[in-house]
């Protein structure tokens, strides 16, 4: 999608994000060609509908942009999938391609989202509050604005996270062992785990999953 924006103007058209996503689009992991080709037709259709209803004279300020700041107790940083320009105010938008359709709790409820406008803020030094998540396939976005007291319950909870990652990797530090430290969290999501090879653990948790076992064709 960034590749649509690299473009000259008069070349962002729809169509042109189909081509963009023909030409990049990797035939590993399906069941045979024919589901390939089966996906391959649907996201060019969901990239197309969703183009069209962009302004391509609307240039975003940021596209796959990384941003950071810090906090009380954190440096953090991460790649925004687009920063939107609205009005004096800056947008975080991030797309979304599988089965679930997002809503405003997702939205609002996203640590990462929550942290990229702190990080908008640093790195433009402009106001940013809202965040979108654009759900591409059914071209729904779900809407957040945080407030200052939203923004400082997710900075407080991924503080606590950093503090028991530093907590859990002492005994490592001081020369202990990393499978005590980290032990394995075996459960379903074992079948998908690209480490399953290197985990027996893992595998007799769950069986694996082919690569398209989620795929609804
Ligand atoms: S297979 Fe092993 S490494 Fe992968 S999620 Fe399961 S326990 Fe963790």
């Amino acid at each position: 999608m960034k590749r649509w924006w690299d473009l000259p103007l008069s070349r962002r058209t729809p169509e042109a994000a189909g081509a963009l996503l023909d030409a990049a689009w990797l035939r590993d992991g399906f069941r045979d060609d024919r589901q390939c080709d089966q996906w391959r037709d649907a996201a060019r259709d969901w990239l197309i509908r969703y183009f069209a209803d962009l302004d391509p004279a609307d240039e975003p300020p940021g596209v796959e942009r990384t941003v950071a700041t810090t906090t009380g107790r954190l440096a953090v940083s991460g790649r925004v999938d687009r920063i939107d320009r609205r009005g004096e105010e800056l947008v975080v938008v991030d797309y979304k391609t599988g089965r679930w359709v997002p809503d405003a709790d997702d939205a609002r409820g996203s640590q990462p989202l929550a942290l990229y406008v702190l990080g908008v803020r640093r790195t433009f030094r402009a106001t940013c509050r809202r965040v979108e998540l654009h759900h591409v396939p059914s071209r729904t976005t779900a809407v957040f604005e945080h407030t200052e007291e939203s923004l400082a319950r997710h900075v407080g909870r991924a503080e606590d996270t950093g503090a028991d990652i530093v907590a859990a990797t002492a005994p490592v530090a001081a020369g202990g062992s990393t499978e005590d430290a980290f032990p394995p969290r075996t459960g379903s999501h074992c079948g998908w785990c690209d480490f399953r090879r290197h985990c027996p653990e893992g595998q007799r948790a769950a069986p694996a999953r082919e690569p398209w076992a989620a795929l609804r064709t």
